[in-house]
């Protein structure tokens, strides 16, 4: 589209120059006229003289009868005055003329000049002459003897001879005037365009500005108005530098401090668009932030609980806060989430800022936390409550009956023990995980071998009780970097379960071997074997597959989650295989460093 604007030069030069040309041409006509004008008269005044100085010659002559001595006269005045001379009579009847048979010449009384003339006044007229029929300037004068008019003697000139010399004059004032209107034009021109220069150099500085490009200085022009508008204009574009600088400053802290941000931060406008999400957020909804950015939120979060709490957020004039659970890589995550309005300068509400805190894991502890302490009242409940009960028969005349009494009190000490157990275990837990969580555990380079003698040691009249050989596959130089006590607890514990879950004259064998750095420790046994589906809670606290047997066997539910804990904190991990009947094998694996 062609553009309808108009440039400075058509603005601003061609107006002015044509103004110039025109007052310059106006001007030039006005002189030229004035000059033709006053040439003119002069002529006039001139042809007056000539023709009041030729006069007196004819004052004395002037009848027909010296028509014949008149003519040569004529003729030799004429070329003294370097002009026609005519000359007539009252009548008009023409006496003489320099230039002409007065015989063939017709009466001149009705001759402008010649009719003022002979009314005793000077005449003038200016025409194209009869015969000829070129332009004439004639000026006739009355000749007066003694009162009355004798006769005129009339002067002329061909025009010709007047405008050459006027041309003569003429011509150069209009040389100087067209020369003065395009050196006038030029200098308008030349300033037009150092203008224009000034104003395209101080364009395209703006132009850089508006690109972005600050460091850029616009030359200062000698122009004083232009010095200062270039000098504004690099001032401008300083401060501007120094805003962006600290927008973007501030811009990429709040960007760093939201993405390094655990908590989950996204901010919405009105119409429920995303203006922000943070890496944290995008995270929990499983969207990349980036393309979430400037999408309804609908589109990009699909919990329907979240998306009314958005909304009755953007509705409400307070901090709203509410618990969210999200369905999260197939896993349920708890979101405590709070949202407030965001407003602008004037305080209009101009759409929502909501951070969610990821809680699951403190909703996972809490809930730990309950079912441990329901289940250690639980492990507890029972030997307490058949104590009390066996106490209370022996304090209601049980005691008369020594054979009763020393029954009852053995239970009594069976259970006391149990709960000597359970509450041994749970201390032992207690104190192993405060110790792997304050990193208290101190390891050292030891003799593998020795570590699981000991523990062999240990679990020996037990196993001797029940018949049962243990066996110990471990090269002498083996070396751990354990802690030696704990985890001689470890095997102790799964030697225990082994042999109290193996019938008589089973076999237990324990070996270690080291591949690639890493340590394994299995513990395996010829017992009843552990069915596969309780295999992925054999670990939990108080978790028992027989509880009845369990109990029966002094067991408290603690052995091998005392075992998880204690190769936990050693940095490993344990795990089982077993086949009912067959029997199972219990692995520890130690990382290389440990
Ligand atoms: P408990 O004190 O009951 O033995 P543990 O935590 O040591 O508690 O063991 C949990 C449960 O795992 C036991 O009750 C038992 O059912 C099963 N279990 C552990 N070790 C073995 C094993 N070697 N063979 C068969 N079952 C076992």
């Amino acid at each position: 589209m062609p553009s309808t604007r108009k440039t400075l030069v058509r603005q601003l030069f061609l107006p002015i120059g044509l103004t110039l040309f025109a007052a310059s041409g106006v001007a030039g006509w006005f002189s030229l006229n004035s000059l033709k004008q006053s040439f003119y008269d002069e002529a006039r005044r001139d042809l007056q003289v000539r023709a009041e100085i030729v006069r007196p010659h004819f004052a004395s002559r002037l009848n027909s009868a010296n028509v014949s001595k008149l003519q040569p006269l004529c003729r030799e005045i004429a070329e003294t005055a370097r002009a026609r001379l005519t000359v007539v009579l009252p009548d008009g009847q023409v006496l003489c003329d320099s230039h002409e048979d007065p015989a063939r010449m017709d009466n001149h009384a009705s001759r402008k000049e010649f009719d003022r003339a002979l009314k005793n006044e000077a005449g003038f007229a200016i025409r194209s002459e009869n015969r000829s029929g070129k332009p004439m300037m004639f000026v006739a004068v009355p000749v007066v003897v003694d009162g009355p008019v004798r006769g005129a003697v009339r002067v002329s000139r061909p025009m010709s001879e007047i405008d050459s010399t006027l041309q003569g004059v003429g011509r150069p004032l209009i040389l100087a005037g067209a020369l003065f209107a395009l050196t006038a034009v030029a200098l308008l021109y030349y300033f037009s365009r150092r203008i224009i220069g000034n104003i395209k150099e101080i364009q395209s500085g703006a132009e850089r500005f508006t690109e972005g490009d600050f460091s850029f200085r616009l030359p200062l022009p000698v122009v004083s108005e232009f010095n200062s508008l270039s000098r504004t204009l690099n001032h401008m574009a300083v401060q501007l530098d120094d805003r962006i600088r600290t927008i973007t400053e501030q811009r990429n802290e709040q960007q760093a401090i939201l993405t390094s941000m655990v908590e989950g931060v996204f901010a919405i406008d009105r119409d429920e668009t995303v203006i922000h999400m943070n890496e944290a957020a995008g995270r929990l909804f499983g969207v990349d932030p980036r393309f979430a950015q400037n999408k309804p939120l609908q589109a990009v979060v699909r919990n329907t609980r979240l998306l009314a709490f958005v909304t009755q957020s953007l509705e409400s004039r307070d901090l709203q806060e509410t618990d969210i659970e999200l369905d999260w890589e197939g896993q349920v995550r708890y979101l405590q989430t709070r949202g407030t309005v965001l407003r602008n300068t004037h305080k209009e509400s101009i759409g929502a800022v909501f951070v969610l805190y990821d809680v699951t894991r403190l909703r996972k502890l809490e809930t730990m936390r309950r079912d441990f302490v329901a289940n250690v009242s639980h492990e507890l409940k029972t030997p307490i409550t058949s104590i009390k009960g066996f106490v209370e028969t022996l304090l209601d005349g049980a005691l008369e009956s020594p054979e009763d009494a020393r029954r009852f009190l053995g239970i009594v000490s069976k259970q006391a023990e149990r709960l000597n157990a359970i509450i041994e275990d749970l201390l032992s837990l207690s104190r192993i995980e405060q110790d792997s969580d304050t990193g208290a555990i101190v390891t050292q380079e030891c003799h593998l071998r020795e570590v699981l003698e000991n523990a062999i040691c240990d679990c020996a009249p037990k196993a001797t009780q029940k018949g049962i050989r243990i066996d110990l596959d471990c090269a002498k130089e083996l070396i751990a970097n354990v802690n030696p006590p704990l985890l001689e607890e470890a095997v102790v514990n799964l030697v225990d379960n082994a042999i109290k879950y193996s019938d008589p004259e089973k076999r237990i064998l324990i070996s270690a071997a080291q591949s690639s750095g890493a340590m394994t420790i299995q513990v395996r046994d010829e017992g009843k074997g552990i069915d596969q589906q309780y295999l992925p809670r054999l670990f939990e606290r108080f978790y028992r597959v027989d509880k009845a047997r369990s109990r029966q066997m002094g067991g408290t539910g603690l052995g091998l989650a005392i075992v998880k804990h204690i190769v936990q904190a050693h940095g490993g991990s344990v795990e089982v295989a077993s086949t009912p009947g067959v029997g199972s094998i219990f692995s520890i694996n130690l990382p290389k460093n440990k």
